[in-house]
């Protein structure tokens, strides 16, 4: 089957369910939320697009009470999952195109979702349909398992799983290729200020709403500043290469700053709005509660996303490094302040260790740590017969090694028992999910559907590698 072929004949097909797809604004809306729309009524819509094409495609579609849902082929007791998501991160600020858009220009499809995770959707879903009008006879039940709430805490898989069976096994084309077989375990971690007598110098702090995005933008008011403040700011703003306010309003001056962001799984490919901003209201609070905000924000995420003054710095050669990303930071003088940090941690790191070890460093600071969430690493030995199959589909469709990768972001591959991440950013490629002018090669979309159809058909019909 000449499946390089049949997928660049669906090009133009590929294009046009994708632009429908990021045409739908996906993003969670928790206001008014009801049992009909969970996340908000644009997931839902999105999940309701793609079950309507598998049901004109002939397939088999259910919805699981509206958080997620499936299409699905096949015959036999055994399921290969194929795990993508259709919602998506909210836009941002700084785009060049309309981020619903989906406007093609040299070579790229440009779009929230375009990457992650719509345009690996699109790419899997038509690899299922090649494979089902290929005619080939299939020994396993495929689904294509549709989230519709990856990106703020799986609650969408959690349910589906409650009520439908495990894949034997699966792949989720949410990531990198070649094969991601190694997901660091994802901690959500709160730092809360401890009682502390308000000061009257920070008034307010706000930055960041997701844990999983490096906040790109942070806002302080603070008690009417001198003209010294305001140079002070202008001058920090132009050293860190980065742009902001500052304004007066009343007895307030407040500023703003803006960074740069990015995915919590490499905070250092962004700039935290919030760690910039705490930074330069360091040197000007005296001691106080405002002041003791700040320092902790210094001292912990100052040019640090390891953890080391926080005692929880790892590594190791299959996973990495643990990363922390403060990614919702906020102050407010009745309170104190709190950072929600996403915290990503080596598939070897003895977690519950070094949260104890953590809490006792910060024993006798003004900040005090909880863990809120912990999902466990993710690993698949490298001699499955999934892997393998996998690997080889890889290396005759791209020439290249498929290598097997670690990372720190959390995929749906997680969720399943036995199963893997599996593209598709093919290596080289600029990652570009989560940020402002998101885009999708279309070689790459075109590329990738191929690859998919062809795993599907290798570990569907007949035989699995090794077996
Ligand atoms: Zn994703």
């Amino acid at each position: 089957m000449d499946w390089k072929q049949l997928a660049l004949d669906r090009q133009a097909h590929l294009i046009a369910d994708l632009q429908q797809l990021i045409a739908i604004p996906s993003v969670l809306d928790e206001e008014g939320v009801t049992a009909e729309i969970p996340f908000g009524p644009e997931p839902r819509r999105a999940l309701d697009w793609l079950l309507d094409e598998g049901q004109k495609a002939g397939l088999a579609v259910k919805n699981v009470d509206n958080m997620a849902g499936h299409i699905e082929m096949g015959e036999g007791d055994e399921l290969l999952g194929i795990l993508c998501h259709v919602d998506v991160v909210p836009a941002g600020v700084g785009w060049t195109y309309g981020p619903f858009d989906g406007t093609v220009e040299a070579g790229k499809l440009f779009g929230r979702g375009a990457i992650d995770d719509k345009g690996p959707t699109i790419a899997a879903w038509h690899a299922m349909q090649m494979v089902k009008e290929s005619g080939l006879a299939l020994n396993k039940r495929v689904r294509l398992i549709i989230g519709t709430d990856e990106e703020s805490g799986f609650r969408c898989v959690d349910r589906y799983f409650e009520k439908e069976s495990m894949p034997t096994i699966g792949f989720a084309p949410d990531a990198d290729f070649p094969i991601i077989n190694a997901e660091k375990g994802i901690a959500t971690v709160l730092f809360s200020q401890k009682a502390d007598v308000a000061d009257g110098q920070l008034l307010h702090f706000q930055s960041g709403k997701r844990i999983n995005m490096v906040p790109d933008y942070a806002e302080a008011h603070i008690l009417k500043g001198s003209v010294a403040v305001q140079q002070q700011f202008k001058s920090f703003l132009d050293s860190h290469g980065v742009t902001g306010a500052i304004r007066e309003e009343g007895e307030l001056t407040i500023l703003s700053l803006n960074g740069k962001s990015a995915h919590a799984a490499e905070p250092n490919d962004g700039i935290n709005a919030a760690v910039l901003l705490a930074t330069f209201l360091n040197q000007i609070f005296q001691e106080g509660a405002s002041k003791n905000f700040t320092q902790f924000i210094v001292d912990a995420f100052a040019q640090d996303s390891r953890g080391h003054f926080l005692g929880l710095a790892f590594e190791d050669g299959s996973s990495g490094e643990t990363t922390l990303n403060a990614g919702i930071v906020r102050f407010n003088p009745a309170e104190g302040g709190e950072i929600r940090v996403s915290m990503r941690y080596s598939v070897t790191c003895p977690f519950e260790e070094a949260m104890t070890a953590c809490m006792e460093r910060l024993k006798n600071s003004a900040f005090a740590v909880d863990i809120q969430a912990n999902s466990a690493p993710h690993y698949v030995d490298a001699n499955e017969p999934l892997i393998q199959t996998l690997q080889k589909v890889y290396t005759e469709h791209t020439g290249e090694r498929a290598e097997l990768l670690a990372i720190g972001g959390g995929t749906y591959a997680r969720v399943l028992k036995k199963g893997v991440a599996f593209g598709m950013l093919f290596p080289g490629r600029e990652d570009v999910a989560h940020q402002a002018d998101e885009y999708v090669y279309l070689e790459d979309l075109v590329k990738a559907t191929a690859i998919y159809a062809d795993a599907i058909s290798r570990l569907v019909c007949g035989k699995t590698e090794g077996e």
